[in-house]
């Protein structure tokens, strides 16, 4: 097994973990992998199948920055339903056991604030709040929506963190899973209560309060809380003076440096049609945050018409996407904006989402299955740099378009 690839290649993936994939080893998930990013776990499995589909060399020797690390600090746990991974070359100051209880007063913290499913969490009990009276939130989580208002309207609402009600109604939220699609009056109705413009946000002498024009409308931060927790982890690292390390809670990515072997740390974009075995192509973040959303990982069978249903909704027309992009990557400053644009730009499309890429200069990466049912990528112009640093790692496939 080549190490050095080991430790160089993350993956980033759409989230959401089944709980039946809890408790299976490794190799197990080199199979199966169907759910969640695996960084560490995903960097072991990747080498055997890298080497069995192609035999060139992973690593490029222009990307060592500085020399092996002898020292490492490595965990991985369980968080929102899903896996992290931290990886610090040079090592973490306390080891594990400091950088375990950081993270996990990091996640705890970001789950107060905007968990659905812990009934204290912030935006839960705004959720359980049936009034148009003014509800006070923290500071924080102000400023989380301020920023997910901000990113929500760049792409045209496309990502909308008023779609709870809707997710609710689809069986992808706290309420549980539905065996049935909920019929078009259904959806109307709900539509009723679902847009930005039904909860405002309002600053006051000492904070902040959000004001429902709707006693029925919630919010649903889910999309953006992986990113969201890899950014506070990171602005810790950053706060320690750490400069090489790798932050992957689930497919929202932060990683700074040099990987444990000094080399330029890598992320493989997810095939999506490989259950989770293969990387579709690799990128070099550069101390950028990237993320992934994907279509076709969580979703749920209508038992009467047979059809799939995905997580990811359109909030213009209160259902799933049915179109035929199955995952949208991308690169920014901060993990919390591509984890809401990643979902925005998959309800949007490949096309579109590129085009929109290219229009702001924002690196976009969009697989989507052809008519004959075979992947196929475009990304945008600023998404190239990106791919530069891989361009001798012979899993790239070229990209049509753009
Ligand atoms: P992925 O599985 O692709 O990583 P996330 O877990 O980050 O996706 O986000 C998916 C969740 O976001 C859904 O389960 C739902 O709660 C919420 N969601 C679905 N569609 C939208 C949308 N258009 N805008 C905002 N949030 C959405
Ligand atoms: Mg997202």
């Amino acid at each position: 097994m080549n190490t050095q690839a080991q430790s160089a290649l993350a993956t980033t993936s759409p989230s959401k973990l089944s709980h039946r994939q809890f408790g299976l080893n490794w190799q197990q998930w080199c199979r199966i992998s169907k759910r969640g990013l695996l960084a560490g776990v995903f960097a072991l499995c990747l080498v055997p199948v890298l080497s069995a589909c192609d035999q060139k060399t992973v690593s490029a020797p222009s990307d060592v920055i500085t020399n092996k690390f002898t020292e490492v600090t490595k965990i991985q746990g369980k968080t929102f339903g899903t896996f992290y991974y931290i990886t610090v070359p040079g090592g973490y100051p306390g080891g594990e056991a400091t950088l375990r209880s950081d993270a996990e007063f990091v996640f705890t913290k970001v789950s107060n604030a905007i968990s659905t499913f812990d009934p204290h969490a912030e935006i839960a009990r705004f959720n359980a709040h049936k009034s148009t009276k003014d509800f006070v939130i923290s500071g924080y989580l102000a400023n989380i929506l301020e920023n997910v208002q901000r990113q929500s309207l760049r792409i045209d609402r496309s990502m909308d963190p008023t779609v709870g009600p809707l997710v609710n109604l689809w069986g992808f939220g706290p309420q549980g899973e539905v065996n049935e699609s909920p019929s078009e009056e259904q959806i109307a109705e709900t539509m009723q209560y679902v847009g930005l413009d039904k909860v405002e946000l309002r600053n006051m002498e000492n904070g902040a309060a959000l004001v429902k024009s709707d006693p029925r409308v919630e919010l649903d931060l889910s999309t953006i809380g992986e990113g969201l927790a890899a950014d506070e982890l990171a602005a810790l690292m950053d706060e320690k003076g750490i400069n090489n390390y790798m932050i992957a809670v689930a497919g929202a990515i932060r990683s700074k440096g040099a990987n444990p072997e000094g080399k330029l740390w890598r992320v493989g974009i997810e095939d999506p049609m490989s259950q989770g075995q293969k990387v579709f192509t690799a990128v070099c973040p550069q101390g950028m945050a990237i993320s992934t959303a994907g279509s076709y990982r969580n979703f749920f069978l209508d038992s009467k018409t047979g059809t799939f249903y995905s997580h990811i909704i359109d909030p213009s027309t209160g259902k799933p996407i049915s179109h035929r992009t199955v995952s949208v990557s991308v690169i920014a400053r901060s993990a919390l904006e591509t984890d809401a644009l990643d979902t925005g730009l998959l309800v949007k499309g490949a096309k579109a989402a590129v085009e929109w890429g290219n229009q702001t200069e924002t690196p976009v990466y969009a697989i989507e299955i052809n008519e004959k049912g075979e992947e196929v990528a475009s990304y945008s112009r600023a998404f190239t740099p990106y791919l530069k640093c891989v361009l001798n790692l012979s899993i790239s496939p070229v990209p049509q378009g753009n």
